[in-house]
């Protein structure tokens, strides 16, 4: 199998005929062995009868029913899971995404790519609760994680099976996908895609999702540079905070010693005190995380390093790009800048 195109529904009973002939009409015409891996996330708006009636009639679709709703991240995950392609497609069952662009991006993902995301450069939503938040959060997720990337939040990614089985998707986490396989080594490069205005059904995002992502940053930022050695963070926090403590208790000694005031209860000693005690217990999280860290890497079969296996199999005849990507080279002149 050349290509597996993973698309997760969640109520999308008008889309899913509609954007079912799209993909045909595209992947048909190519001479990719492929298959559509429609993962139907618990709907509850006839979507699982139209995805078996499809499926009954096309052996290309590979259908897979969650039992519940479960989110697009483990629906994206559960498609992944499902998939054999040397390629993952991902894409929204909306008919937001354009399966016309899906063999540009396999194309550039030929010139030596691991992963080609979408840049809606033209985005159809609107403006004030859905293009601005995204743009603000797309900016300060690319200064926090020193990965350059203009839009984060579009599914229509092409990414090599190596990678994308590896990606580790929990809660929301599939809008950082590029940053996390650019983590596990993945050369990616974004590629400009078509986006159309939701026709039918409902989005299933508010504006609290801006808030969720940039809980979500958090969680990213510590993973991608502390995760592997927390007490690099927690550690420098506690000394910082010992640091002040102490300072502070050295300045209430010397008030009590040379003016022989009485320090008790005044803020020297209290925060002094505080500080004191923050830093012994950021210590201890810092060694919590040490430990919890051991544990993942001994018990997951989890290595904190990833060795490429099939480095240039499909793009043997491509010429070998070169080794920094656009967009590192566009973030060194932007951190130089
Ligand atoms: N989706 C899903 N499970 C959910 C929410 C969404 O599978 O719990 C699917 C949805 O059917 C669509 C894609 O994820 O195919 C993107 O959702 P949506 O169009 O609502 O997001 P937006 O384009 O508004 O960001
Ligand atoms: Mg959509």
């Amino acid at each position: 199998m050349d290509v597996s195109v993973v698309i997760p529904l969640y109520n999308e009973v008008e889309n899913l005929p509609r954007l079912h002939r799209q993909l045909q009409e595209t992947l048909a015409g190519t001479s990719l062995r492929y298959e559509i891996v429609f993962v139907d996330d618990g709907s509850q708006d006839g979507t699982t009868d139209s995805l078996r009636e499809l499926a009954e009639h096309d052996e290309t679709i590979k259908p897979v029913y969650l039992r519940r709703n479960y989110g697009q991240t483990a629906a994206l995950r559960a498609g992944i899971d499902h998939a054999h392609g040397e390629v993952i497609v991902t894409m929204d069952g909306d008919l937001q995404n354009d399966p016309a662009d899906i063999p540009r991006m396999l194309a550039k993902l030929e010139e030596g790519y691991d992963l080609v995301h979408g840049w809606r450069r033209h985005r159809q939503d609107r403006w004030l609760d859905r293009r601005l938040p995204s743009m603000i959060a797309n900016w300060l997720i690319s200064r926090t994680t020193r990965f350059p990337v203009h839009d984060l939040g579009c599914t229509l990614k092409a990414i090599r099976r190596e990678i994308a089985t590896e990606l580790e998707l929990h809660g929301e986490m599939h809008r950082f996908i590029p940053i996390l396989a650019h983590q596990l080594g993945a050369r990616c490069v974004e590629l400009e895609v078509k986006h159309h205005p939701r026709r039918f059904g409902q989005t299933k995002y508010g504006i609290s999702r801006t808030f969720r992502v940039l809980l979500d940053l958090l969680t990213v930022k510590y993973l991608l540079h502390f995760f592997t050695s927390p007490m690099k963070l927690f550690g420098g926090a506690a000394m910082c905070c010992a640091t002040l403590g102490m300072l502070l208790l050295a300045t209430s000694a010397l008030l009590k010693v040379a003016i022989g005031a009485d320090v008790t209860g005044t803020p020297f000693l209290l925060t002094a005190i505080l500080f004191l005690l923050a830093s012994l217990q950021l210590l201890s999280v810092g060694l919590l995380g040490e430990v919890n860290s051991r544990i993942y890497f001994a018990h997951g079969e989890q290595r904190p390093y990833r060795v490429r296996t099939a480095p240039w199999d499909s793009a043997q005849t491509v010429q070998r790009p070169r080794q920094v990507p656009d967009w590192a080279t566009s973030a060194k002149s932007a951190e130089a800048a």
